[in-house]
């Protein structure tokens, strides 16, 4: 029986670096764009020869920039994958960042088989758009939407950032409200960290960032405002209308197998962690390195505690062939009374609270 995949492809490229941003990525070019697409067709073709058994279920174009490369690339992308790989009604997401959507064709897009587009759009404050240097404004990502919609793509999400500095509850409550009228279907909120090696870190000590109270206040003030709207909290950092729930990333938190493809892009499949080089050189040699074993219980069980839905008995029992360990249930309980956790039956998950302490929480029920 064929085994269901995620695949990931990695694009680069960005027209600027963003002073908040450590992810690895390289200024755009229209040569180095034709090479690497070039290289990255090459790369599909060969993982589809190497997982000929596999049937891919979710396609995602992450980046990086992926829409700074134009239609024309990411069908080209597009069609290699389904030249080279089974796929069975895939959910395909690109991701689309306003100060280069406006020149995608999206109804080709949706016929070459996008079906959910994911918009980076930070904030719809003019003030914190012009601090984050953002290239684009609230406008942008209206028409952008609008765009998108007309082509018959209904599966729109925006992502968020909350704690930008300055920001208050207020401008906060501007964003979901602006998020909320354009009636799309999923919206990824994180919280702003200052990475070491960015631009933010150099001057951290002059921007005015939300302390923890602050943080505390937002987050919760976010779940209840969106959660009012109709969005549901699937996943700490998550949130859709009934049944738009993102099956790509849903992948990571079950340890379902899904395989990257791109400097950097990271690989679980049979229990196998292994991500290529960083650097594009890297990535055109084949660079590729091993990382200790995935999904192994507990790492299911970390993973899955992201989730509002939490550790669920039936499901645990169903992948490993034992019960949740009962210290899991037991350490649980006793963090129950301080409104961190809830235990239901054989089922722990975390509550809004806990999230906020989600790394410490985690680690209290897995190995206290
Ligand atoms: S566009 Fe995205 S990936 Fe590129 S630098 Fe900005 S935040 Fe990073």
């Amino acid at each position: 029986m064929s085994e269901n995949l995620g695949l990931y492809i990695h694009i680069p490229f960005c027209g600027k670096k963003c002073p908040y941003c450590g992810f690895y990525s390289v200024p755009y070019r229209k040569d180095a764009v034709r090479l690497y697409c070039s290289e990255l067709e090459n790369k599909i073709r060969l993982c589809g020869k190497r997982f000929s058994s596999r049937v891919a279920d979710t396609i995602y174009i992450g980046g990086g920039t992926p829409s700074i490369i134009g239609d024309r690339a990411l069908i080209g992308i597009l069609e290699s994958i389904y030249d080279s790989f089974s796929c069975c009604d895939p959910e395909v997401t690109i991701e689309v960042n306003p100060s280069s959507g406006s020149m995608l064709d999206f109804a080709a897009l949706r016929r070459s088989g996008v079906n959910r587009v994911s918009i980076g759009m930070q904030s719809a404050v003019e003030s914190e758009l012009k601090l984050l240097q953002r290239r684009h404004t609230r406008e942008d990502v209206k028409r952008l939407v609008y765009n998108v919609k007309d082509a018959g793509i209904d599966n729109v999400s925006i992502d968020l950032m909350c704690c930008i500095p300055n920001q208050s509850l207020e401008t906060l409550g501007e964003s979901i409200e602006f998020c909320c009228s354009l009636d799309v279907s999923h919206i990824s909120s994180y919280m702003l960290s200052i990475e070491e090696g960015t631009a933010f870190y150099g001057i951290k000590d002059s921007l005015k960032l939300a302390n923890e109270d602050e943080e505390k206040q937002m987050y919760l003030y976010m779940c209840r405002q969106l959660e009012k709207h109709g969005y549901a909290q699937y996943e700490i950092s998550n949130f859709a209308k009934k049944g738009y729930e993102s099956k790509n990333n849903l992948k990571y938190w079950n340890c379902d197998d899904y395989l990257g493809i791109g400097p950097s892009a990271h690989s679980l499949i049979d229990k196998k962690r292994f991500y290529f080089g960083e650097s594009l050189d890297d990535f055109y040699s084949g660079k590729i390195l091993f990382e200790p074993d995935g999904g192994s219980p507990e790492e299911y069980s970390m993973l899955r505690l992201r989730l509002t839905e939490g550790l669920r008995g039936d499901l645990y029992r169903e992948r490993f062939g034992t019960e949740i360990p009962s210290e899991y249930i037991s350490r649980a309980l006793k963090l129950e009374k301080h409104g961190l956790v809830k235990v239901d039956g054989e089922r722990i998950r975390l509550t809004p609270n806990g999230f906020l302490l989600s790394n410490a929480v985690t680690a209290r029920i897995l190995w206290d």
